[in-house]
């Protein structure tokens, strides 16, 4: 009986995640639906039950209902748990939640892109969901320096101090060029500019912009200033890769599928 997953968000109609895990269940002949599902502001928890109920067997969680899917769950992998933040919900005897934002930025950067994290300056901007997702894996991997940068400064000292050793650092007192700078906010996607100082992209600097599908403020700024840039699609694929694994038990390839949604030939 095919089994049903979905990615819920708001806004969500933007999300490849549904032609990704389409991509996914076709090359492994895993019997799955996938779908999208957009929530009301103040209707997540009525949402997911609603799924739930009608025989819905996981969903992954996108923007803004991060923080809010990691307090509905009833148990926690150990990197939600230290996240704070799920992305990734399976429905089973309990609500279970992991976070697979942290593995599938890992594999990009250093599988699909071919950057090795050890000894690196990164610079992680934002601190919502994504940010919170990702904060423990590049301190896990050894970078030399990991600075957290966000609008709402708070926040970013808060996770800081969860993900040591993460310093904070505002906006305004950035200095000089990072090895690979993160943009884990979502101020692309109302087109907004980011207020950082643009020393902080060298020539030899990686920009990353978790956003995908579209050329950002953040990018086109990167590109100007000599940097390698890369979208967020790599990591959309591999932490989707993640989530399929946690639901089906097979791990997908992900080349392809990630080549072909470029529209790369074969
Ligand atoms: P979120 O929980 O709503 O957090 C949004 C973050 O963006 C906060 O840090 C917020 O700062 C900041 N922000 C929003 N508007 C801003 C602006 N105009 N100027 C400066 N900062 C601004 O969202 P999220 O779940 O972290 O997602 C963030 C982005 O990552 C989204 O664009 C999402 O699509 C993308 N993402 C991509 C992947 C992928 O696989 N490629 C995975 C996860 C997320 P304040 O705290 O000050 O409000």
């Amino acid at each position: 009986m095919t089994e049903r997953y979905a990615v819920i968000g708001s806004p969500v109609a933007h999300s490849q995640s549904p032609t990704i895990h389409a991509r996914f269940a076709q090359a492994t002949g895993q019997d799955i639906a996938y779908d999208r599902i957009e929530a009301p502001l103040d209707g997540f928890e009525r949402t997911v039950e609603e799924f739930r109920a009608s025989g819905g067997r996981g969903l992954n969680v996108t923007l803004p209902f991060k923080q809010a899917a990691f307090r509905y769950c009833e148990k926690l992998s150990d990197r939600a748990s230290a996240a704070q933040a799920v992305n990734t919900l399976v429905f089973a005897d309990r609500i279970l939640g992991d976070n697979t934002d942290g593995i599938g930025l890992l594999r990009d950067l250093e599988g699909n892109l071919g950057l090795q994290l050890l000894g690196k300056s990164v610079l992680l901007m934002g601190a919502g969901g994504a940010a919170q997702g990702v904060a423990g894996s590049l301190a896990d991997a050894k970078v030399a320096r990991l600075v957290i940068a966000n609008r709402t400064f708070s926040k970013a000292a808060e996770l800081a101090t969860r993900f040591k050793p993460a310093v904070a650092v505002r906006y305004a007192e950035l200095e000089g060029a990072f090895d690979i700078v993160i943009n884990a906010t979502s101020a692309s996607l109302a087109g907004d500019a980011l207020a950082v100082p643009p020393s902080v992209i060298g020539k030899n600097t990686l920009a990353y912009d978790m956003v995908y599908g579209r050329d950002t403020a953040f990018l086109q700024a990167a590109r100007r200033a000599g940097a390698r840039c890369s979208d967020g699609l790599g990591m959309l694929v591999e932490q989707a890769a993640e989530s399929f694994f946690i639901w089906r038990g097979v791990r997908p390839a992900t080349r392809a599928v990630l080549a072909s949604l470029r529209g790369d030939p074969d």
